[in-house]
């Protein structure tokens, strides 16, 4: 079956069919690899998903990194969920990655009367000091400085966006609101204040406890909610740094001062995650598509993965079929070039986790397979790109070389993973499998784009790693006899015949391997 061809999404047939028996202790994930979209999909834990059995599943149906909201749960459940994690992907023999969601400067509401009040247009509250409100028109929040930063004329957004209140007067203790939008609203809901500047730290005391656990934990990305600047970025870095962790750092953006400066957080960033859950409430709603096209523009160019976020399906937190323009939302994600779509309450608290993830699966494949998936705009990559000039121009040719030769598998040998996420920029319809001598590099792999990573293949040895894939790719069914395929590696990559040979300065190998089928 060739590699860019259109595979029928319902009741196709499985590729293991045509394959010889997996080796012993080999993972048979490897002979449904065509099944799975390209398109990484994150999935949020939480109590409808999170036993070992359900993770298992949806790991199965597609899901290539699980994420622990931190905001929802703490070190202590999470720990289980990472331990959980660890097991399945050991026996299930496939890198299962995992970020961690480090709540951020949120803000919330304290308790609401009877948990829950309605806001009748222009009717007033008022937000007080302290944690206790006196009648159902005092609210109280997590942020103990919120009355004395509030200003008149601020607007204060809750329950996602949906009631709207005005600040009308501030007074000694408190500050009277106007409802504006009105709506149902209830204990604990987040608060958002767009265009108010706050002195709120990036990270707070919890966060950094949470950024200790993530390095203590070995999780593979750590994301920081509500970024405002780089240097917050670079402090979560830091953090994880002097805890021993390489996890690398993930930008949400969801605040309009993050788009303001864009480029720079996304140059200091590992990766970002279009926050549209709070974007969408932070700047008008009817920005939010351009802005996401613009988020993941510079990630392109600073070549960085992309997460897009919220909402993606979410009617199937209790229906089976997906609205049209879900389907179109998480079609167009993958059109615009993005890295990864990602589940949030659809998994965690949805009826139909697995259902939800199996049609995203399946949206995301029947996209990259058509004419318009687009590759991104790589012309422009900008000079303080991660990714080394000489890696970019290798992987361009390697991903052309496949597609010229009609290559049947790309192979990537990555040591730090600069030069697998440099191969997935170039969204080649050929097939790559990441192999890594890092554990936590393959794990890394789990968001690049079209990368499937593969533990177990001798990655240091150009020969070796030539032998393995040969006989690898024929045992899961990927290759038969007389196939083509390309092997692409980083400067770590020694050609065998010369092993030992330091050779100085950046090198990075290609070869083309035709297929032995030796057994
Ligand atoms: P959250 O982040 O789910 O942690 O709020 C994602 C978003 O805001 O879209
Ligand atoms: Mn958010």
């Amino acid at each position: 079956m060739s590699s860019n061809a259109i595979v029928p999404t319902d009741g196709a047939p499985s590729p293991s069919k045509q394959a010889k028996p997996a080796a012993e202790g080999e993972s048979l994930y490897y002979t449904k690899l065509a099944l799975r979209a390209r398109t990484k999909i994150v999935s949020t834990i939480g109590p409808a998903c999170c036993d070992p059995e359900r993770l298992e599943a949806l790991a199965s149906a597609g899901v290539d990194v699980f994420r622990l909201n931190m905001a929802h749960a703490g070190p202590e459940a999470q720990q289980e969920h990472v331990d959980n994690l660890r097991a399945i992907s050991n026996r299930i023999g496939f890198p299962i990655g995992i970020l961690a969601d480090l709540a951020g400067p949120k803000i919330r509401l304290g308790d609401v009367h009877e948990d829950r009040v309605f806001c009748e247009t222009d009717q007033e509250f008022f937000f007080i000091e302290g944690d206790t409100p006196g009648g159902p028109d005092e609210f109280t929040c997590t942020y103990k400085p919120l009355v004395s930063e509030l200003s008149v004329g601020d607007r204060v957004m809750l329950a996602d966006g949906t009631v709207a209140l005005i600040v009308e007067e501030k007074l000694e203790d408190r500050v009277r609101v106007r409802t504006v939008q009105r709506g149902v609203i209830r204990s604990r809901q987040g608060i958002n204040l767009p265009g108010v500047n706050l002195s709120a730290p990036a990270i707070s005391m919890t966060d950094h406890q949470h950024a200790e656990w993530c390095a203590k934990a070995g999780v593979d990305y750590v994301s920081l909610s509500f970024v405002r600047t780089p240097d917050e970025v670079r402090v979560l870095r830091d953090i994880l740094r002097s805890n021993g962790s390489k996890a690398h750092v993930i930008a949400k953006i969801e605040k309009g001062e993050a788009l303001v400066r864009l480029d720079e957080i996304v140059k200091n960033a590992d990766g970002i995650m279009v926050a549209r859950g709070d974007l969408g409430v932070e700047i008008d709603v009817a920005q939010m598509p351009i802005e996401q096209k613009r988020i993941i523009d510079a990630c392109h160019r600073y070549q960085k993965p992309v997460i897009v976020a919220t909402q993606m399906l979410d009617s199937m937190h209790d229906s089976l079929q997906p609205k049209r323009s879900e389907v179109t939302d998480v079609a167009n994600a993958v059109l615009d070039g993005g890295d990864a779509c990602m589940l949030s309450g659809e998994t965690a608290i949805g009826k139909y986790p697995l259902e939800t993830v199996e049609m995203m699966n399946r949206i995301c494949r029947a996209t990259e397979s058509s004419d318009v998936h687009r590759i991104p705009k790589l012309r422009n990559i900008v000079e303080s790109a991660t990714i080394s000039v000489v890696t970019s121009a290798v992987v361009k040719s390697a991903g052309s070389l496949a597609r010229d030769l009609g290559a049947k598998l790309l192979v990537v040998a990555s040591h730090s993973g600069r030069t697998a996420l440099g191969l997935s920029q170039q969204r080649s319809s050929v097939p790559v499998i990441g192999v890594s001598s890092s554990e936590e590099t393959l794990r890394r792999m789990c968001l690049y784009w079209g990368v499937t990573p593969l533990r177990g293949a001798p990655a240091c040895d150009l020969q070796e790693l030539i032998r393995y894939a040969d006989r690898w790719s024929c045992r899961v069914g990927l290759c038969h006899k007389g196939d083509r395929i390309v092997i692409v590696g980083g400067s770590h990559l020694t050609d065998g015949s010369q092993a030992n040979v330091a050779i100085s300065g950046e090198h990075d190998i290609i070869t083309v391997h035709e297929i032995e089928g030796l057994e």
